[in-house]
Protein backbone atom coordinates (compact mmCIF):
# COMPACT_ATOMS: atom_id res chain seq x y z
CA UNK A 1 0.00 0.00 0.00
CA UNK A 2 2.97 2.13 0.54
CA UNK A 3 3.93 1.88 -3.31
CA UNK A 4 0.35 2.70 -4.12
CA UNK A 5 0.57 5.75 -2.15
CA UNK A 6 3.54 6.96 -3.88
CA UNK A 7 1.79 6.15 -7.43
CA UNK A 8 -0.90 7.92 -6.55
CA UNK A 9 0.97 11.24 -4.83
CA UNK A 10 2.68 10.35 -8.58
CA UNK A 11 -0.73 10.87 -10.63
CA UNK A 12 -1.95 13.81 -8.10
CA UNK A 13 0.90 15.76 -9.62
CA UNK A 14 0.97 14.50 -13.34
CA UNK A 15 -1.32 16.65 -15.97
CA UNK A 16 -3.99 14.11 -17.16
CA UNK A 17 -3.64 11.37 -14.33
CA UNK A 18 -5.16 11.28 -10.85
CA UNK A 19 -3.93 10.43 -7.56
CA UNK A 20 -5.20 6.81 -6.98
CA UNK A 21 -2.82 4.24 -7.41
CA UNK A 22 -2.30 0.72 -7.66
CA UNK A 23 -0.10 -1.82 -7.49
CA UNK A 24 -0.34 -5.69 -8.39
CA UNK A 25 1.54 -8.06 -6.68
CA UNK A 26 2.35 -12.33 -6.47
CA UNK A 27 4.50 -14.44 -4.46
CA UNK A 28 6.14 -11.38 -3.20
CA UNK A 29 6.58 -10.34 -7.07
CA UNK A 30 5.49 -6.81 -8.43
CA UNK A 31 3.33 -7.34 -11.70
CA UNK A 32 2.41 -4.42 -12.40
CA UNK A 33 2.06 -0.99 -10.57
CA UNK A 34 0.14 2.32 -12.30
CA UNK A 35 -2.09 5.58 -11.31
CA UNK A 36 -5.01 6.91 -13.16
CA UNK A 37 -4.29 7.63 -16.40
CA UNK A 38 -7.96 8.51 -18.06
CA UNK A 39 -7.11 12.15 -19.20
CA UNK A 40 -3.76 10.78 -20.67
CA UNK A 41 -4.98 7.93 -22.45
CA UNK A 42 -8.29 9.50 -23.00
CA UNK A 43 -10.20 6.60 -21.94
CA UNK A 44 -12.42 6.80 -19.21
CA UNK A 45 -11.50 2.89 -18.58
CA UNK A 46 -8.07 3.64 -17.72
CA UNK A 47 -8.37 3.62 -13.81
CA UNK A 48 -5.36 2.95 -11.85
CA UNK A 49 -6.88 -0.87 -11.36
CA UNK A 50 -7.78 -1.33 -15.09
CA UNK A 51 -3.98 -0.25 -15.99
CA UNK A 52 -2.73 -2.16 -13.60
CA UNK A 53 -4.55 -5.29 -14.71
CA UNK A 54 -3.55 -4.75 -18.45
CA UNK A 55 0.43 -4.59 -17.97
CA UNK A 56 0.26 -7.49 -14.85
CA UNK A 57 -1.94 -9.42 -17.95
CA UNK A 58 0.63 -8.18 -20.89
CA UNK A 59 4.21 -8.97 -18.26
CA UNK A 60 2.53 -12.65 -17.72
CA UNK A 61 1.42 -13.08 -21.40
CA UNK A 62 -1.60 -14.59 -19.29
CA UNK A 63 -5.30 -13.64 -18.87
CA UNK A 64 -5.45 -15.17 -15.29
CA UNK A 65 -3.93 -13.50 -12.21
CA UNK A 66 -5.02 -15.75 -9.47
CA UNK A 67 -2.52 -15.97 -6.64
CA UNK A 68 -2.29 -12.17 -6.90
CA UNK A 69 -3.18 -9.25 -4.54
CA UNK A 70 -4.05 -5.87 -5.72
CA UNK A 71 -3.80 -2.65 -3.57
CA UNK A 72 -5.60 0.16 -4.32
CA UNK A 73 -5.63 3.40 -2.68
CA UNK A 74 -9.06 3.87 -3.02
CA UNK A 75 -12.42 1.44 -2.49
CA UNK A 76 -12.10 -0.07 -6.67
CA UNK A 77 -15.20 1.11 -8.54
CA UNK A 78 -17.77 -1.12 -9.91
CA UNK A 79 -16.08 -1.13 -13.37
CA UNK A 80 -12.55 -1.79 -11.48
CA UNK A 81 -14.02 -4.61 -9.14
CA UNK A 82 -16.12 -6.74 -12.69
CA UNK A 83 -12.28 -6.36 -14.38
CA UNK A 84 -10.46 -7.85 -10.80
CA UNK A 85 -13.27 -10.36 -10.65
CA UNK A 86 -12.89 -11.41 -14.70
CA UNK A 87 -8.54 -11.52 -13.83
CA UNK A 88 -9.33 -13.88 -11.01
CA UNK A 89 -7.36 -11.81 -8.65
CA UNK A 90 -7.09 -13.70 -5.32
CA UNK A 91 -7.23 -10.54 -2.95
CA UNK A 92 -7.74 -6.96 -2.82
CA UNK A 93 -6.76 -4.79 -0.37
CA UNK A 94 -7.79 -0.96 -0.61
CA UNK A 95 -7.34 2.24 1.28
CA UNK A 96 -9.95 4.82 1.86
CA UNK A 97 -13.87 3.34 2.19
CA UNK A 98 -16.34 4.59 0.02
CA UNK A 99 -18.24 6.84 3.15
CA UNK A 100 -14.80 8.37 3.43
CA UNK A 101 -14.73 10.24 -0.16
CA UNK A 102 -17.05 12.28 -2.06
CA UNK A 103 -19.61 9.97 -3.98
CA UNK A 104 -18.26 11.23 -6.97
CA UNK A 105 -15.82 8.61 -7.31
CA UNK A 106 -18.76 5.77 -8.22
CA UNK A 107 -21.19 5.45 -10.43
CA UNK A 108 -24.29 3.69 -8.38
CA UNK A 109 -26.11 5.06 -5.81
CA UNK A 110 -26.11 2.26 -3.64
CA UNK A 111 -24.32 -0.98 -4.97
CA UNK A 112 -20.35 -0.88 -4.31
CA UNK A 113 -17.52 -2.78 -4.30
CA UNK A 114 -18.29 -5.73 -1.55
CA UNK A 115 -21.82 -6.01 -3.59
CA UNK A 116 -20.19 -7.42 -6.49
CA UNK A 117 -17.67 -9.32 -5.15
CA UNK A 118 -20.04 -10.81 -2.31
CA UNK A 119 -22.64 -11.77 -4.96
CA UNK A 120 -19.25 -13.27 -7.20
CA UNK A 121 -18.94 -16.64 -8.25
CA UNK A 122 -15.82 -16.64 -6.54
CA UNK A 123 -15.53 -18.00 -2.89
CA UNK A 124 -11.35 -17.69 -2.94
CA UNK A 125 -11.55 -13.65 -3.24
CA UNK A 126 -11.20 -11.62 -0.22
CA UNK A 127 -11.47 -8.07 0.04
CA UNK A 128 -9.53 -5.88 2.85
CA UNK A 129 -10.45 -2.30 3.01
CA UNK A 130 -9.77 0.44 5.06
CA UNK A 131 -5.77 -0.02 5.10
CA UNK A 132 -3.38 3.40 5.48
CA UNK A 133 -7.50 4.49 4.95
CA UNK A 134 -6.75 8.08 6.42
CA UNK A 135 -3.26 8.40 4.14
CA UNK A 136 -5.26 7.68 1.17
CA UNK A 137 -8.44 9.30 1.90
CA UNK A 138 -6.53 12.61 2.31
CA UNK A 139 -6.04 12.22 -1.65
CA UNK A 140 -9.54 12.51 -2.66
CA UNK A 141 -12.24 14.47 -2.01
CA UNK A 142 -14.22 14.39 1.05
CA UNK A 143 -17.81 12.63 1.32
CA UNK A 144 -20.46 15.65 1.27
CA UNK A 145 -17.79 18.68 0.21
CA UNK A 146 -18.76 21.23 -2.35
CA UNK A 147 -18.04 20.05 -5.58
CA UNK A 148 -17.17 22.67 -8.86
CA UNK A 149 -19.32 21.62 -11.80
CA UNK A 150 -16.24 20.88 -13.74
CA UNK A 151 -15.71 17.52 -11.12
CA UNK A 152 -19.26 16.02 -10.98
CA UNK A 153 -18.83 13.82 -13.70
CA UNK A 154 -20.95 10.72 -12.86
CA UNK A 155 -23.34 13.16 -10.95
ZN1 LIG B 1 -12.36 2.11 -11.20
Amino acid sequence: MRRALELARLGDATPGANGIGCVIVRNGVMLAESHNECGIRHDPTAHAEMVAIRRACEALAADDLRGATLYSTLQPCGMCTMALLWAKLSRVVYGAKRGQVHEMYFEDRNLDTIDFICDAYRDDLSVTGGVLALECAGFYVPAGAPLPEAEKVNL
